[in-house]
């Protein structure tokens, strides 16, 4: 189902002239409201009463996460207080958490692309949504919420965490769908199976999946565990939360960005030229319509492409999944390296699970890096216990080891080391965002 066809499948010229339209509405809305801006957008001589269409974008500087650390918590508030209906925090993944404020107008807004969402991922008006999303400062909880609501899907609101009482709500309640983080959808699905292999006791059909960098590896994994089709969705607290982009559950192949309401870039992350079609880099969003706290080619640190697909059912552009955020790029021996692509790998090694962390140490001065990986649930069984120890001397152990090993020197041209864990040792999701990097060098 399309929630909103006249938007989802409007032509791209038409798509244009609304943006364009909307955005010189909103270079003027700024320039008067919010002083950051003014003062920035005097020192760099732009005449605001020359802006006249999207194209004009590239004339502004970009924003970053620091501008809003430097004008915390609420300078870059374009409304008097008192219009704000609701501040959200990012997560703080990064640093001090940055603060944005929304009106109520934003907040319909919000809804509104969340419900559009989550018909991409497969809801309609009825079904239940299991939201495992955090509620609080974090905009996945609430974002997710209103949105399904505004839908007509009856929501659950179970934040994250409690893994046993969330088993026992799908069991009980037998909901649809789920959203979650992709790591936490493999939690609940390891946990649900150990006491039903088969799956007999829940019902979900859909998982909707963010927050954090995932790849086809895991989504093979949870769709596989669950028996669910499981989408991607994508956003971030600074331009409005979960919703800014959703996956079609039937095409699965990049997540459309809701481009009425964001409107987005990708850029060099050296040169911060904006790159065409197709090309890796970092992505930028610009707010085309939010009111509360509006921004102007914000830089996400996210790399990824972004590109149109001629065949979809939607006109609006997509983007390719998420390979990791800049600055958690780590660069070793010359090599730059994002942990999402040894994540990749491990979609063609079942003999694995897919919870692993990759350890950063310094070596005779080099940096080095292990990988720290589970056998699979079966493997672990069939060879018994204490892994670590029999790794060593064990011919198949020393084998997969080989493998994964000759894999990731061909494929991403850097040696790692692989030690083995025992199925279920290695840290997991609690609900929120996994770190997979352990950088013991800072
Ligand atoms: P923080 O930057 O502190 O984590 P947020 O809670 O707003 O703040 O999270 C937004 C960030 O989460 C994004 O910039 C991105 O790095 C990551 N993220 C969100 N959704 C996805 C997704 N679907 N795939 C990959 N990363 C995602």
């Amino acid at each position: 189902m399309i929630y909103s066809i006249a938007i989802e499948t409007m032509p791209h010229a038409k798509l244009r002239k609304l943006q364009s339209e909307r955005f010189v509405q909103l270079v003027q809305y700024m320039y008067r409201n919010q002083p950051f801006y003014k003062k920035q957008w005097d020192e760099h001589g732009i005449d605001i009463n020359k802006i006249k269409s999207i194209y004009d974008i590239v004339k502004f500087p970009f924003t970053c996460k620091d501008d809003l650390r430097n004008n915390y918590p609420f300078g870059l508030f374009a409304v008097p207080q008192q219009a704000i209906s609701r501040i959200h925090c990012s997560s703080g993944s990064t640093g001090k958490p940055t603060v944005v404020g929304y009106t109520k107008n934003d907040l319909d807004i919000f809804s509104e692309v969340v419900a559009r969402s989550l018909c991409c991922a497969g809801a309609t008006p009825g079904m239940k949504l299991h939201n495992a999303y955090g509620y609080g400062l974090f905009t996945g909880g609430l974002g997710l919420h209103y949105g399904a609501e505004l839908l007509g899907m009856s929501v659950i609101p179970v934040s994250g965490g409690m893994t046993e009482r969330q088993i026992m709500l799908l069991q009980d309640f037998k909901p649809e769908m789920i959203s979650c983080t992709p790591s936490y959808a493999l939690v609940l699905a390891d946990t649900i199976r150990k006491k039903d292999p088969e799956l007999k006791s829940i019902n979900l059909k859909y998982a909707v999946l963010g927050a954090e960098p995932w790849t086809e590896a895991i989504r093979k994994e949870v769709e596989e565990k669950l028996q669910v089709i499981a989408t991607n969705i994508y956003g971030l607290s600074e331009i409005n939360g979960p919703g800014i982009s959703q996956e079609d559950f039937e095409e699965k192949n990049g997540s459309h960005i809701w481009e009425d309401h964001f409107f987005p870039e990708v850029i060099d992350a050296i040169t911060k030229e904006p790159l065409p079609e197709g090309k890796e880099g970092i992505l930028v969003f610009t707010t085309l319509t939010k009111r509360g706290m509006p921004l102007m080619r914000y830089t996400t640190n996210d790399i990824c492409s972004i590109f149109y697909d001629k065949s979809s059912k939607r006109t609006h552009i997509k983007m390719s999944s998420i390979k990791g955020r800049h600055d958690d790029m780590l660069i070793i021996r010359g090599v730059n390296l994002f942990h999402t692509q040894v994540e990749a790998l491990l979609e063609h090694y079942p003999e694995f699970s897919s919870n692993y962390q990759l350890i950063v140490e310094k070596e005779n001065k080099l940096d080095k890096v292990t990988v720290a990986i589970e056998l699979n649930e079966t493997i672990y069984r069939e060879l018994g216990t204490a892994i670590e120890t029999i790794q060593h001397s064990n011919a198949y152990l020393q084998n997969l080891k080989g493998k994964l090993y000759e894999s990731i020197k061909n494929n991403i041209g850097l040696t790692m080391e692989i030690v083995l864990k025992d199925f279920d040792s290695l840290p997991k999701s609690e609900g929120g965002k996994l770190r997979r990097i352990v950088d013991k060098r800072k």
